[in-house]
């Protein structure tokens, strides 16, 4: 496994590895899987997806200053680089890009991605810019490292919408993966934010999950495990949406430590809020603060 913390440093992986210096090839020669670190199985399960993609996988570990707000956690995230190399040597990646701030960006930078109006709702709205900043790192490892292949999670569905958002809309040659979310057995999604949660915590932050449970209450159908996708049977009559907001809702409200962002039904591709008469796939999400952690959680559901 080779450790690249600078451009120099990938273009010898490149070479090394045999997949020379040609920027996107349109193959399957390189997956990249783009990370903070502070790697759990959520991050390894996107790493096997990437195995699978292509003949070889890049892992970036880069805490991105410019996703961060003045008030969120930057200088406290977990950090944990020795157990990161570990794990993706284990996982069999060629190559881990571990830049510093100081060398992904400028001191005089003025250039990044707008994440324009979908940027802007949902977790846009409660952390403003954060969806730029995701965005603009985003774009500059894929120049970096010249992917085929990039892979994200589903845990963070609004980002992932975007992705695929700005690869349409600016080109990219890159092809996006999403991989399922992978939870703890009592149903908390794994999450290196998770490690800062004392033990009544960790009882409050369940009821994310449980929350979602019941707004997928009447699920018929666990779909084939690719994309999580809950099949919900819309009786004729039933507000499928209302029903689900107000079962999920409920669920939240029965604990009093959680401090409730948002909890959304929306449309997959734009984020913006679905109406009563929907039916096709939405995503139910939720935001919540619980201490001074903030967590968030998804599901997809087929209301038809
Ligand atoms: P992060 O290190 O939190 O920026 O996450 C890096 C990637 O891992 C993102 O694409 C996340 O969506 C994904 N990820 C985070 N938690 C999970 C999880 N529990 N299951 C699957 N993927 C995850």
């Amino acid at each position: 496994m080779i450790v690249a913390d600078d451009r120099a440093g990938l273009l010898k992986a490149r070479e090394t590895l045999g997949i020379g210096a040609g920027a996107f090839s349109g193959g399957s020669a390189l997956a990249l899987v783009p990370t903070m670190g502070a790697l759990h199985e959520g991050h390894r399960s996107l790493i096997r997806l990437a195995r699978e993609r292509a003949a070889h996988v890049a892992v970036s570990i880069f805490v991105n200053p410019l996703q961060f707000g003045p008030t969120e956690d930057y200088s406290r995230y977990p950090r944990t680089f020795d157990a990161d190399l570990e794990a993706c040597a284990a996982e069999g990646v060629g190559v881990v890009f571990a830049p510093s701030a100081e060398d992904m960006y400028l001191p005089d930078r003025q250039v990044g991605v707008s994440a324009g109006e979908m940027g802007s709702v949902v977790e846009g709205e409660f952390r403003p810019g954060h969806l730029d900043g995701v965005l603009t790192v985003v774009l500059k490892l894929f120049n970096l490292v010249q992917p085929d292949v990039a892979v994200f999670g589903q845990k963070d569905a609004q980002q992932l919408a975007m992705i695929r958002r700005m690869v349409a809309d600016l080109n990219l040659p890159v092809s996006i993966v999403g991989g399922p979310t992978v939870r703890e057995p009592d149903g908390l999604a794994l999450s290196s934010r998770n490690r800062y949660l004392s033990r009544d915590d960790r009882v409050a932050a369940l009821a994310l999950s449980r929350a979602l449970e019941a707004g997928a209450g009447q699920a018929l159908d666990r779909g084939d495990g690719a994309d999580e996708t809950r099949v919900l049977a819309a009786e004729a009559g039933r507000r499928a949406p209302a029903e689900i907001r107000r079962a999920a809702l409920a669920v939240l409200e029965a604990e009093p430590s959680l401090v409730v962002d948002y909890l959304v039904l929306v449309d997959p591709a734009t984020f913006a809020e679905v109406g009563d008469d929907h039916t096709g796939e939405a995503i139910l999400a939720v935001a919540a603060r619980v201490g001074s952690t903030r967590l968030i959680d998804n599901v997809t559901l087929d209301i038809r």
